[in-house]
């Protein structure tokens, strides 16, 4: 089953602020693309694959907030194939009823977080109590622990290691690091060697050609390459593109010595079965 674990559905510019699309185009310059969401098209996209999940994204300080109904409507026209996942805001004194409501009534299946956009560090006990209520209503957590293009963020926050001590204190919580922690990719893999209920996904990287394939070779020399779980980040990009990117990996090698990665652990990747390994299959 071929599986991607990290996809973006939101109206622009009702969900998104300004800022954070003006960021995203200053940073991405002429490569910019537009990130508003057409459903119709989400869906189509996401016929090349057999599941997919579907990320709220909530996130006031930087001027996000896709409502955790929007993601669940959504989901409820495609059971078959999409499966939810709610996002609380640790500033919010209210989090955990609001994530206990869309588990119990949105139906949505797991958590997605991003201490960088919501401008609480991991080891806040604001945010570490969130974790500690996924971990006892036994759903996975998505987080985005890495950099961002956003202006008014904190990247002191953003490294993946700040995740070491929720992975100590909930060792039951499932946990995917987004984007393999870019650019603390090496800090990511130590993580989740050491850590079996943390995860990575790959999406949003093969942009970078250079950083994926050395993203891969290390991941490989660690020995932790079936820890990676598949992702687009749809709508930066798509599964389709990114699976072809993968595919394509080695191309970088050629007519070198340098290491290629295993094909058939490229393909173990794209066919992982992520929903189990989450605890949602
Ligand atoms: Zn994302």
């Amino acid at each position: 089953m071929i599986v991607d674990v990290h996809t973006h559905v939101w109206e622009c510019p009702c969900h998104i602020g300004e800022k954070f699309i003006a960021d995203a185009r200053r940073t991405a310059g002429e490569s910019y693309k537009d990130i508003s969401v057409d459903l119709d098209k989400h869906w189509e996209a996401m016929q090349a694959v057999d599941r997919a999940v579907v990320l709220g994204f909530r996130a006031r300080h930087v001027g996000v907030l896709v409502p955790n109904e929007y993601v669940a409507g959504y989901v409820a026209l495609h059971p078959e194939r999409l499966i939810g996942f709610c996002s609380v805001d640790p500033q919010d004194p209210d989090a955990i009823e609001q994530l206990d409501d869309a588990v119990q009534r949105l139906k949505l299946r797991g958590l997605k977080m991003g201490p960088i956009y919501q401008n609480v560090a991991p080891t806040d006990s604001r945010f570490r109590r969130i974790m500690g209520r996924a971990e006892e209503l036994g759903i996975p957590v998505l987080i985005h622990q890495g950099a961002t293009f956003c202006e008014n963020v904190s990247l002191e926050i953003a490294n993946p290691l700040q995740l070491q001590p929720l992975a100590l204190e909930f060792p039951r919580l499932r946990m995917v690091i987004a984007h393999l922690g870019h650019p603390w990719i090496d800090e990511t893999l130590v993580l989740i060697r050491k850590n079996p209920n943390v995860y990575s996904d790959i999406s949003a990287l093969y942009y970078r050609p250079w950083q994926f394939y050395n993203a891969l070779v290390s991941a490989m020399e660690y020995g932790v390459l079936d820890r990676l779980l598949l992702g687009s980040d749809y709508p930066f990009t798509t599964p389709e593109a990114t699976m072809a990117a993968l595919r394509q990996v080695n191309s970088i090698t050629e007519g070198t010595k340098l290491p290629r990665i295993s094909e058939a652990k490229i393909e173990a990747m794209i066919h992982r079965d992520t929903l189990d390994l989450l605890g949602i299959g």
